[in-house]
């Protein structure tokens, strides 16, 4: 894809895109952060992994809120004030050496959101937030790849050259979906739900279907089993559960 069509498809977002208005919580910067309008966007399905799919925009670029003052990035989830000792994490290891990136303007190509994202991980690492935290900023690299790798069409059609950008794009989103299965796996023990704003059910649902797609079937068929189980499921998430486990029969070695 040309840098001409990248640009048609940023500006095309524009329209479902408003400046929002932040206080950088480490050095106090006025920030104007690019933000979804709510309620003009429609959701039109949802990939295996939660990912949600809208008309005409990726809303998945638009989670972040940074300042390019100093560096700081996080996910709206996480924005707020911070205590003393993670401000001064941020300033030491963020701030310090901060170079500021590129300014795009209203809407973002895969590459200005990926930037965010990756600034948004490194804050979460030194400010030692949670394992939840961290993997969902991980699983959201890896849907931001996978938006990516699919904007450049029918990878049976496309020039060796697509295809090799292809090939890459699909090694980073499963690299960082794994990073997120560890991370949740690891959140699940030690922290209390809701977890990155999922119940028990959402939260093991997702692990059950990364675990899926990385064939750890044993760790997948017991998450499955607890949520069919489980008094909280809906029968809707029962059914799709038992759909996942279905379709990984089929793709289980035979005994
Ligand atoms: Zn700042």
């Amino acid at each position: 894809m040309s840098d001409e069509e990248k640009k048609k498809i940023s500006d095309a977002e524009a329209e479902y895109i408003f400046l929002k208005s932040y206080t950088c919580p480490v050095c106090e910067n006025k920030l104007y952060v690019p933000t979804v309008k709510s309620g003009k966007t429609r959701m039109i399905s949802q990939d295996w992994d939660l990912r949600p799919v809208f008309k005409n925009i990726d809303t998945v670029k638009y989670d972040v809120i940074h300042c390019n003052r100093c560096g700081y990035a996080a996910l709206t989830r996480y924005y707020g004030v911070l205590a003393k000792p993670h401000k001064e994490l941020l300033l030491e290891k963020i701030a310090a050496n901060y170079k500021p990136i590129p300014e795009p303007g209203d809407s973002f190509t895969y590459a200005d959101a990926l930037a965010r994202y990756m600034l948004a991980l490194k804050n979460a690492e030194a400010r030692l937030a949670h394992d939840s935290e961290k993997a969902m900023i991980s699983i959201k690299i890896g849907w931001l790849y996978r938006g990516a790798k699919q904007s450049l069409g029918d990878p049976d059609k496309m020039s060796p050259e697509d295809k090799a950008n292809y090939d890459a794009l699909d090694k980073k989103e499963n690299e960082y979906l794994e990073k997120a299965m560890e991370g949740f796996i690891a959140a699940r023990m030690n922290e209390a739900p809701p977890i990155a704003g999922m119940n028990e059910v959402v939260l093991d649902f997702l692990i059950a279907a990364l675990c899926s797609h990385f064939n750890r079937f044993e760790d997948a068929s017991r998450l499955i089993a607890g949520i069919l189980q489980s008094k909280q499921a809906s029968s809707q998430q029962k059914d799709k559960a038992r759909d996942m486990l279905a379709e990984m029969r089929e793709r289980m070695p035979k005994q």
